[in-house]
């Protein structure tokens, strides 16, 4: 929100009439001199070597920790996530930046052999310089790790525009690990909207683009990226199903469904928005959601014993409530929903619908906690139905059925898929991404040895050595 010109407030999402605080803009037109710095201080970074670099990233990590239980609370207060899911995200976070420091002393090539005997062939890595990092407001710790940790450790400058949401709380990390001892120059943080992400993409200065956000904003860096041959790597949203088999208990599936549907208010890419029961898991499920879902607390995400915190902005609120309205108005019915506090935050109930798979809300992506479920004859249906979509990130499946789970991880159309967990939630290290819309192909994210290929270019070096002088 914008008080007076070139500068963003930002505000709780549980409690409005509360400034968080307020940062400065940052004006596209003078991009070029952030650009010169960040080049200038890059060469230096560079040329410490990325064993020293490692070092520098595990100071900060310690830096971020000391301050961790701050930057959680000033988490929860601008984005309006529980306490307990904001010290996750940090802890996530410190763990991030420690495992890729570790890969440090990774071997960073191969040798191959060569038809001249006197000749050594090697593969070596070079960082991509410039880096744009693009990021969104649900996870505005820990997305920036995962993209910043690598590129740094890799020798890059990285120019962070994270989003206009989450000002505060990204100028906090980043003077956690300029405290800790990462040069203010190669961390430039450029706080704006779509007009700074804009310009930061379209410079040629920028060898390297990594987003993460919407569909449509992702698609348009990658054509703007492609046009300059710049690197991209897009991290973008989702539809996830979890399917659920008559074989389970209906008590723990409907349990594992909602924390997927509805932790985080739903602000999550990975979120379940679509749950599937095959044949007789039905109705028990049904009757699970019932009961379980109106136990949800939501409130205030500083608060002890709140599960479910407001949505992250009042147009975010209010754009989950017309996607719900929408969906009842083309047929859909209410299960369930549990009670929010009237108190002027920007609250929106967790919502189970029950539908069919010709809503809106079964193909758009409403970001927040409301998911349809659908019901369907067998697994081939449900494998069918989970796969209608034009996203691909995560896909579940709660089953006692050890082929059932061969069966989906084969045929599920995503780039994550589980068994019997529900969908959210990755492991640091693992290669993490979607298929289809939800994604780019470029080298995943998370994991060091992909984030390598992403943030360097390789280079095969033929290193002969000349005859020895006729003496
Ligand atoms: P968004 O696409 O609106 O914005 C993401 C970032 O891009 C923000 O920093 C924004 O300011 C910037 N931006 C906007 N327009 C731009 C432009 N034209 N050029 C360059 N940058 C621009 O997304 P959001 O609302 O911040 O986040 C929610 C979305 O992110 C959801 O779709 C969600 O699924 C997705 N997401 C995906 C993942 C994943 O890993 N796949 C993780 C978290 C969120």
């Amino acid at each position: 929100m914008t008080t007076m010109p070139g500068v963003l407030e930002s505000r709780n999402p549980a409690r409005p009439d509360e400034v968080v605080g307020a940062a400065a803009l940052a004006d596209p037109a003078e991009l070029d001199a952030e650009i010169a710095a960040a080049r200038a201080a890059q060469a230096a970074w560079d040329g410490l070597g990325i064993v020293e670099r490692g070092r520098i990233l595990r100071r900060a990590a310690g830096e971020l920790e000391r301050r961790a239980e701050d930057l959680a609370a000033l988490l929860t207060a601008e984005q309006g996530k529980t306490l307990d899911e904001a010290r996750v995200e940090l802890g996530g976070s410190v763990e991030t930046l420690l495992y890729h420091a570790g890969h440090a002393r990774d071997a960073d090539g191969a040798t191959y052999p060569s038809g001249n005997p006197d000749e050594l062939i090697r593969t070596v890595r070079v960082p991509v310089g410039l880096v744009a990092a693009i990021t969104p407001w649900n996870f505005p710790v820990q997305i920036p790790i995962w993209k910043m940790a690598p590129a740094l450790l890799h020798g890059n400058a990285v120019l962070w525009k994270p989003s206009s949401e989450t000002p505060m709380v990204s100028l906090a990390l980043a003077e956690a690990l300029v405290a800790g001892g990462v040069p203010e120059d190669v961390l430039r943080v450029l706080i704006g909207g779509g007009d700074v992400g804009r310009a930061l993409v379209a410079h040629p200065a920028v060898g390297a683009i990594t987003f993460t956000g919407s569909v449509p904003v992702g698609r348009g860096i990658a054509i703007q990226a492609a046009e300059r041959g710049a690197k991209v790597q897009l991290e973008l949203g989702g539809h996830s199903a979890c399917i659920v088999c008559p074989d389970v208990d209906p008590a723990w599936a409907a349990g594992i469904a909602l924390a997927g549907a509805m932790g985080g208010s739903g602000q999550k890419c990975t979120a379940t928005r679509r749950i599937i029961a095959v044949g007789a898991a039905l109705d028990p499920l049904l009757e699970e959601l019932r009961r379980q879902t109106p136990l949800l607390a939501v409130g205030d995400g500083a608060s002890a014993g709140v599960q479910i915190g407001p949505l992250v902005s009042e147009p975010a609120r209010d754009g989950v409530a017309a996607a719900l309205a929408e969906a009842l108005a083309e047929g859909a019915e209410v299960v369930a929903e549990a009670p929010v506090p009237a108190d002027g935050g920007w609250y929106q109930a967790p919502t189970v619908l029950r539908g069919h798979p010709g809503l809106a809300i079964c193909r758009e992506e409403v970001f927040g906690p409301v998911a349809v479920v659908l019901g369907v004859d067998d697994l081939d249906a449900a494998i069918a139905l989970a796969n209608a979509t034009d996203f691909g990130l995560t896909a579940t499946v709660l089953t006692r059925d050890e082929r059932a789970v061969r069966r989906c991880v084969r045929e599920l159309e995503a780039g994550i898929v589980k068994a019997n967990a529900p969908n959210t939630g990755s492991e640091l290290h693992v290669p993490f991404g979607g298929l289809k819309d939800s994604s780019f192909p470029a080298p995943r994210e998370q994991n060091a040895a992909s984030a390598a290929e992403f943030f360097t270019w390789s280079k095969s070096a033929y290193l002969r050595v000349p005859p020895e002088a006729a003496s």
